[in-house]
């Protein structure tokens, strides 16, 4: 069921015990956007405990009160009269699922949301979920602290590419100066971002060797293979690489994070890549979307090339 912003700002005054989550294979804006809300609920008095089903990438590790952040283990229950689903459908919560029944408030930005079985408050629009965490704070008369601007600030960073795709509007910008004015140092959180293992540095080389082009140019896709994979812990930027090549419009990075389990990247310059990710089981936005294909590196690209191959005939 959707509501508005104010309705769920309601429901988080009336808890008193919450537990706070986010996808797994976490990017900045899902760890940005709940280490800023267990502070902002934390201040208010509120309990509030993170849980994300997945590891982190040494990237955010620096964030504010990362160390707080907790990863359910077999079994565990949580005592809590409300989870909070951010920058996600509650499809891609993992474990975290199963440590409370307690009802679920969504708060999200994906077009591929259609929040069945929970109270959604969804802004295509925004950026990041972060903007909408943003918003949230003056719904709840939170302050936002120089700590809280910092996770706000490295979500928005990291799902407008600093500030360059198309989903940075105006709002945007507007609510990244305001959280600079809250104390952010945007050059300290680029700086931590951009950084990589030489690991990382090896496989995005791997990577671009692996390129392949299709459809007369207009689709690019690299595949990074397990034993290649398993040695960093983020592919992050790696697709933009080949996502600027003139003639494409959908680039896509396939990688075996393990055997026939196949993460799927995709980025466009116009085809609605969230479509080919839903009917793939997956989802995400109209220029940024993914999913998991559970089969052999082969299939998967064979699987995924066809249904980019149908999108843009289309
Ligand atoms: P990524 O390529 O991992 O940066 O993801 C691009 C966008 O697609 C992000 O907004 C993700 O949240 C979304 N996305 C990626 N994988 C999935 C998936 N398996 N299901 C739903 N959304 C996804
Ligand atoms: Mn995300
Ligand atoms: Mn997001």
């Amino acid at each position: 069921m959707l509501i508005t912003l104010k309705e769920a700002a309601e429901k988080i005054k009336a808890a008193n015990k919450i537990l706070i989550t986010a996808h797994v294979q976490p990017d900045g804006d899902a760890i940005g956007s709940t280490l800023a809300l267990m502070q902002m609920l934390q201040s208010l008095g509120k309990p509030a405990q993170i849980f994300i089903d997945d590891t982190v990438r040494k990237n955010l590790h620096a964030l504010p009160h990362f160390e707080e952040i907790r990863r359910p283990v077999d079994g565990e229950k949580f005592d809590a009269d409300l989870m909070i689903v951010l920058d996600t459908s509650i499809d891609r919560l993992g474990n975290v699922r199963k440590l409370t029944d307690a009802p679920i408030l969504n708060i999200d930005h994906h077009v591929t949301n259609s929040g069945e079985g929970v109270e959604l408050y969804v802004e295509k629009k925004a950026a990041a979920t972060c903007e909408i965490v943003f918003k949230l704070a003056r719904e709840l008369n939170a302050t936002i602290t120089p700590d809280i601007a910092t996770c706000l600030y490295t979500g928005l960073a990291t799902d407008t590419g600093f500030f360059q795709f198309s989903n940075t509007r105006a709002e945007t910008l507007a609510v990244a100066s305001e959280l600079i004015r809250c104390g952010v140092s945007p050059h300290f959180i680029s700086e931590q971002l951009e950084s990589k293992s030489l690991a990382e540095v090896r496989g995005l080389s791997a990577a671009l060797n692996s390129l392949k082009m299709f459809y007369g140019d207009k689709v690019a896709g690299m595949i990074l293979d397990h034993a290649t994979a398993k040695t960093f812990d983020s592919t992050e930027g790696f697709i933009d690489e080949i996502r600027v090549i003139e003639t494409v419009d959908v680039a896509f990075l396939i990688t075996e994070k393990a055997p026939n389990f196949c993460r799927v990247s995709m980025r466009s310059k116009g085809v609605d890549v969230s479509k080919i990710a839903a009917r793939l089981g997956g989802g995400g936005h109209i220029r940024a979307a993914g999913c998991t294909l559970k089969t052999t590196l082969d299939e998967a690209e064979k699987i995924l090339v066809a249904a980019i191959g149908n999108a843009i005939r289309n």
